[in-house]
């Protein structure tokens, strides 16, 4: 399977995948592997999911956290 064309994310690398949730072509940065989904869907996800429920302040990840 190749992809061709532009990643729709950061519009600056060779697309490598096409997320089969939204569609968006995704280079290899802005890919989740373990999601196999757009760097955007997998954000939306880990937020929680498809509106479901809501999003609660303790439920962020760590490496989304600024730190100060
Ligand atoms: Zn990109
Ligand atoms: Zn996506």
């Amino acid at each position: 399977m190749s992809v061709t064309g532009l990643c729709q994310i950061c519009e600056q690398n060779e697309a490598e995948h096409s997320c089969p949730n939204c569609g968006t072509l995704a280079c290899e940065n802005h890919w989740d592997e373990e999601n196999a989904l757009c760097a955007q869907c997998a954000a939306t996800i880990q937020r929680g999911g498809r509106d479901e429920g809501q999003v609660q302040p303790d439920d962020l990840d760590d490496d989304e956290v600024m730190r100060f």
